[in-house]
């Protein structure tokens, strides 16, 4: 009797569908992470360490400032005296014939300090294209002009109105532009610089343009500039004060022909001073912001955002790297590699800038740290999986070997005692003699036919065996496996009812064919009760033949019916019915009606009974 055999279902390893789709939820969870403002505060920080690392070539800036230091405030008693102070600046500065000179003090009342006003208003007549601040009123809907006697004298207005990043109150980028309900002013800088150059401002979408010089700045981004601050290595803007200059007149010559800056940097008087990516610690003060506005345009050193679409590009290239090097590498091959995308998602940001393209840092990384944790525990799940797969494997194989040695052994031991008694009994009577050897003969034919059985599934498994091509009718075919099954039904007092079936020939290995028939049959008769009926019939619907047998036997769960075309899987109902069996035969037969381009369907209900359909290939 056959041993009944340990099922073991085949282990699941996870797919390269799986990897693709843990790739595509690290983008979507680096994207969705990157939009939050706490993203936008790193991406920031990556820019400000980027811009002190990668600082430009130095250059010799076009502007000057002209300072209303601590030193002078004390020289023209105090904050009273700060229109004395500019008007005596500007009178020292006159005759030097500066390119343009912009006034970042709003003059927008008088001096209640007699003459002050008419000092300055002289002063002004002789400088050259002054351009004068206005500055958006608290509420922002109108703006804070100078009087009219300064600004009949300006050559233009320009706003100093400050605007900090929104997370860390340090001054990266300026808008170029204001708007007080329909009145829009450009930004003192860029005010100053088109009076000194000559040229006029030109609109566009996404851009400012005037001459040759065009200015990145979007409309719908509120026309943002980003500064490029003079790197420390220029040591900044050049800046004279008002006082160092009424000291030493010979300093006037600086100012010729350079855009000068006019404004307070003395700490006491100041409200604006604020932080940039290059201080450390130490504020500057807006008149020197505005210089280093006026130098990133003059310069043409733009930083421009790098386009979104580029960005998401790069980002799925990191994350099918990542998926690449786990899906071909393993070990520590795989882990040395995805050092490439999480090295690639630093150095992208830095070439970039290193060419004025400005990277969130934040997506890239994040999606290399993602795209690679998430290869990885992929690979290890797998590597598992394979091993346990292979452990399975070696597990089927070593039951086949003993399911194929304890089958031998009974025919094995039938001759083994035939030949002993034959060995024996010098003499035996002439119908003993022929019944033993018989038996001998019927046992090693089963043994040879058992073994031909075995490797021509192994083979057949392997996809090494060459299918024979017959022809031969269905009706004959099927004839024959019932008279063969008939001996073995009728001992259980199982009638087989035969109708009658399409003409059909069918092509392919007809002993293969028998064999599948066959174990339909049996399987019939063994799992059904004495006293039933085991019916065969076919037709033909929708150009397919089909085969079915169909017991009254003892059926099948749903989840059972899933699994019998596994190796060695048997039913609870059928280890318990004392039936002999291995699991193997309808494994068997699924392959060889899949080998012929045919399937095999099954409809069952426990305690009622089952069908089984084949689905072939025929010609009339
Ligand atoms: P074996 O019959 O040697 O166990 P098979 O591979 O032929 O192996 O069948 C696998 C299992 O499918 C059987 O053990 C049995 O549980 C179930 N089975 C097959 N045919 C029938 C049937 N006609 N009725 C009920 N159960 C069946």
């Amino acid at each position: 009797m056959s041993a009944p055999l340990p099922v073991e279902s085949k282990p699941r390893t996870p797919s390269f569908l799986t990897l693709a789709g843990l790739m595509s939820a690290a983008l979507v969870f680096a994207f969705a992470l990157s939009l939050t403002a706490f993203a936008q505060a790193l991406n920031d920080y990556a820019y400000d360490f980027l811009f002190r690392l990668l600082p430009p070539a130095a250059w010799h800036p076009e502007s000057i400032i002209l300072a209303i230091d601590e030193a002078t405030l004390t020289k023209y008693s105090g904050v009273a005296g700060i229109r004395g102070a500019l008007a005596a600046g500007l009178q020292a500065i006159a005759p030097s014939r500066p390119a343009a000179v912009a006034i970042d003090i709003v003059l927008a009342d008088e001096s209640p300090i007699p003459g002050m006003d008419d000092n300055l208003e002289r002063a002004l007549a002789v400088t050259t294209k002054p351009v004068l601040a206005c500055e958006l009123l608290g509420d922002g809907a109108k703006w804070e002009e100078p009087i009219a006697r300064f600004r009949k004298l300006a050559v233009a207005l320009g706003e100093v109105h400050a605007d900090l990043d929104r997370y860390d109150a340090i001054s990266r980028d300026v808008p170029l532009e204001k708007v007080a309900g329909h009145d829009r002013r450009w930004i003192l800088a860029l005010a100053v610089w088109a009076a000194a150059r000559g040229v006029k401002i030109e609109e566009s979408p996404d851009d400012l343009s005037a001459g040759a010089v065009r200015i990145p700045s979007r409309r719908r981004d509120g026309r943002t500039m980003r500064i490029r601050y003079a790197p420390l290595a220029m040591g900044g803007i050049p800046r004279i004060s008002v006082g160092e200059l009424e000291s030493d007149p010979a300093l006037g010559a600086r100012f010729t022909g350079k855009t000068v800056f006019v404004g307070l940097t003395a700490q006491t008087a100041m409200r604006d001073r604020w932080m940039t990516p290059l201080s450390n610690g130490v504020a500057m003060s807006g008149i020197e912001i505005n210089a280093n506005v006026y130098e990133t345009i003059a310069q043409g050193q733009f930083l421009t955002d790098t386009p979104a679409a580029y960005v998401a590009l790069a980002c799925m290239g990191l994350a099918v790297m990542a998926g690449l090097i786990f899906a071909w590498a393993s070990g520590w091959t795989a882990y040395l590699l995805a050092l490439l995308p999480l090295v690639a998602s630093q150095l992208i940001p830095a070439f970039a800038f290193a060419y004025s393209s400005v990277w969130p840092w934040l997506p890239a990384t994040l999606t290399a740290i993602a795209a690679v944790a998430a290869a990885a525990a992929w690979k290890q799940v797998r590597v598992r999986g394979e091993l346990t797969h292979s452990q399975h494997q070696t597990t089927v194989y070593q039951q086949a070997i003993q399911f194929v040695t304890h089958e031998m052994r009974t025919p094995l031991t039938a001759i083994q005692g035939s030949s002993e008694l034959i060995g024996r009994y010098a003499t035996m009577p002439e119908a003993k003699r022929q019944q033993i050897a018989q038996l001998i003969n019927s046992e090693s034919k089963r043994l040879s036919r058992m073994i031909e059985t075995f490797l021509s599934v192994e083979r057949l498994s392997a996809g090494e065996m060459e299918l024979k091509q017959e022809h031969f009718s269905l009706a004959d075919l099927v004839s024959t496996c019932v008279e063969r099954a008939r001996p073995v039904a009728e001992r259980k007092r199982i009638s087989i009812d035969l109708q009658a079936l399409p003409v059909a020939a069918l092509t392919g290995d007809r002993e293969l064919m028998e064999y599948a028939v066959y174990n339909l049959l049996a399987n019939a008769v063994k799992y059904s009760p004495p006293e039933t009926c085991v019916t065969v019939y076919g037709d033909i619907r929708d150009h397919e033949l089909r085969l079915s047998v169909r017991d009254q036997g003892m059926g099948m769960e749903r989840k059972e019916v899933a699994r019998i075309f596994e190796k060695f899987y048997r039913t609870k109902r059928a280890e318990q019915s004392g039936e002999v069996g291995t699991g193997i035969g309808l494994s068997i037969v699924e392959q060889i009606v899949t080998r012929h381009g045919g399937r095999i369907q099954v409809e069952s209900e426990p305690g009622k009974g089952s069908e089984f359909t084949l689905f072939l290939k025929y010609a009339e």
